[in-house]
């Protein structure tokens, strides 16, 4: 299948892994089994709202492929959720728990919903009521959730709760991104942004750079853009100088400082009206800086053929998932950015979701310097390895990602003799 700007992202994610199977020369079988999830699950949940009133909500659960391990990966609470989204999402998490080469699988849930319209009470019912029907395919060695878009550690917990009672113990491994007094792993919070990190910096080693002064522009300012202007100032000794979020992005050449403009956002809720001597400028704008690096952290499809011409950074770290259209990756790849592709770029907070669920199989849990180091580990190792294979079969970073992680999955679905 053509790879073209307007594909479902079910499609798309088959396009990607059609490419890989082609590169590696994937027997027929195989590569037609890795297109499809293997389980799902399709719920209907009835809710008792605060009005009295009882709604009928629909959800799923998709297990894409658990020959590595059980299967990992978030649950989405959105109206606009779709099946192919979860099957997309589902995949991707295989390929990522696949690259960072972590012993579990890809799957992923969601509900069709707005959570933002929903009371407390509401959305503790509504997640127990996923709970008491997905839960009966969920489990520390079967399918283990986490938090994703507008779902919260808050969330995990009431789900957690819900699944050990049904379970007559506690069963704090079921799920991960819980809060830290219920078996949540310190480092949690910042691992998605450090793992990205930690690939820039090799990114430069390998490009013969150093991050020290190199200027960085962020799109988005959430969980994983905040943290990454702080670890990108602490850690590489980068100078931030644009940042933006849903309204727009602020712009100083000669730096700005994350710390003033996250207690900016945490308090008036946006960047707008931040003081200084900074410009404004459009989120568009903001893709198109000379900058040294760029990561956008908020949406998918923001990079495409149009304004890929224009991208000057000398490095790309999706910290977001599916920022690059395909045809975009191609342009960047022959304008000679390096990309670091979302699924290794942002595989930090999957890693750590796996050590959360170390610990609670151990219930010992590690300080946050230990986490850190394992983190750093475990990216540094994925980063090379990918690096490696775009160097050694002259393909872009998200080709030999994807060529990395579906070997792996590939030669696990072999030695099981499943194909
Ligand atoms: P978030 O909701 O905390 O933050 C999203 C940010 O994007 C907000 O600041 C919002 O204002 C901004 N935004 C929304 N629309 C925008 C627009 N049009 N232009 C610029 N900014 C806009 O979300 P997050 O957890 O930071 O996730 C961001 C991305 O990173 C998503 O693609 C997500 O899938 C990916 N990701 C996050 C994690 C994680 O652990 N948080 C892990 C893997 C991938």
């Amino acid at each position: 299948m053509a790879l073209t700007e307007k594909l479902n992202p079910f499609a798309m994610a088959q396009a990607q892994l059609d490419e890989a199977a082609e590169h590696l020369a994937l027997d027929p079988a195989t590569h037609e089994f890795l297109r499809w999830p293997m389980r799902e699950l399709h719920v209907t949940l009835p809710v008792k709202m605060d009005d009295g009133m009882t709604r009928i909500f629909h959800g799923f659960r998709i297990q894409y492929n658990d020959a590595r391990g059980p299967t990992k990966g978030g649950i989405r609470f959105h109206f606009e959720e779709t099946a192919d989204t979860v099957r997309a999402l589902a995949a991707w998490m295989t390929w990522k728990c696949a690259v960072v080469d972590i012993p579990l699988g890809g799957g992923k849930g969601g509900v069709i919903c707005d959570p933002r319209e929903f009371s407390q009470g509401e959305l503790e019912r509504l997640s127990r009521a996923y709970v008491r029907q997905v839960g009966r395919i969920l489990g520390l060695e079967k399918d283990v959730p986490a938090p994703d878009v507008y779902t919260t550690p808050q969330i995990m917990a009431w789900m957690m709760d819900e699944y050990s009672f049904m379970h007559e113990q506690n069963e704090f491994g079921v799920i991960t991104g819980k809060p830290i007094p219920l078996g949540g792993s310190a480092g949690r919070g910042d691992a998605t942004a450090r793992g990205g990190m930690y690939c820039i910096r090799e990114a430069a080693q390998v490009l013969g750079l150093d991050t020290h002064g190199m200027t960085m522009a962020i799109q988005g300012f959430g969980n994983a853009g905040q943290f990454a202007a702080r670890l990108g100032r602490e850690l590489l000794g980068v100078t931030v100088v644009a940042v933006s979020d849903s309204r727009g992005a602020v712009y100083d050449p000669t730096g700005l400082n994350p710390y003033k403009l996250a207690d900016h956002k945490l308090k008036t809720g946006s960047l707008e009206g931040y003081a200084g001597e900074h410009e404004r400028i459009s989120n568009e704008e903001l893709l198109e800086l000379e900058v040294d690096i760029l990561v956008p952290a908020a949406l998918e499809g923001v990079i495409t053929a149009e304004n890929a011409p224009r991208v000057k950074a000398r490095i790309v770290a999706e910290l977001a998932n599916g920022p690059t259209t395909p045809e975009a990756d191609r342009v960047l790849h022959e304008n000679g950015a390096y990309m670091i592709p979302d699924f290794l770029c942002n595989a930090g907070g999957v890693t750590v979701s796996y050590f959360e669920m170390v610990q609670n199989s151990y219930q010992y849990y590690w300080p946050e310097e230990t986490v850190h180091e394992r983190l750093d580990e475990k990216m540094t190792r994925a980063f090379h390895a990918v690096h490696d294979v775009a160097n050694d079969h002259q393909v872009h970073n998200r080709l030999a990602a994807y060529m990395v992680a579906v070997a792996r999955v590939a030669e696990a679905v072999q030695l099981r003799g499943w194909v």
